[in-house]
């Protein structure tokens, strides 16, 4: 039995407003081939100032989670593409 189509790699980044951003969710055919797009996109695009201190919003769309770091940001994007 073939499971290749119950999990979708879509790429929801949406917000970023740089180079490699796109509008509509894009499909790739790997988890790989997500990843490998993911890294693509410009997160440090992502970095916000809240009272002085630095936050990276999720671009995913509809998320809206923030992190304290690029490198958290990171992470928690992965679990996006799980
Ligand atoms: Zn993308
Ligand atoms: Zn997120």
């Amino acid at each position: 039995m073939t499971d290749t189509q119950s999990h979708a790699h879509i790429c929801e980044i949406s917000d970023i407003k740089s180079i490699g951003t796109h509008s509509d969710p894009q499909h790739l055919e790997t988890e790989e081939k997500l990843r490998n797009h993911i890294i693509q996109h410009d997160i440090n695009s992502c970095k916000r100032s809240i009272s002085g201190d630095s936050i990276y919003i999720c671009p995913w769309k509809g998320c809206n989670k923030y992190q304290s770091s690029i490198i958290k940001l990171e992470e928690h994007l992965r679990q996006h593409t799980q």
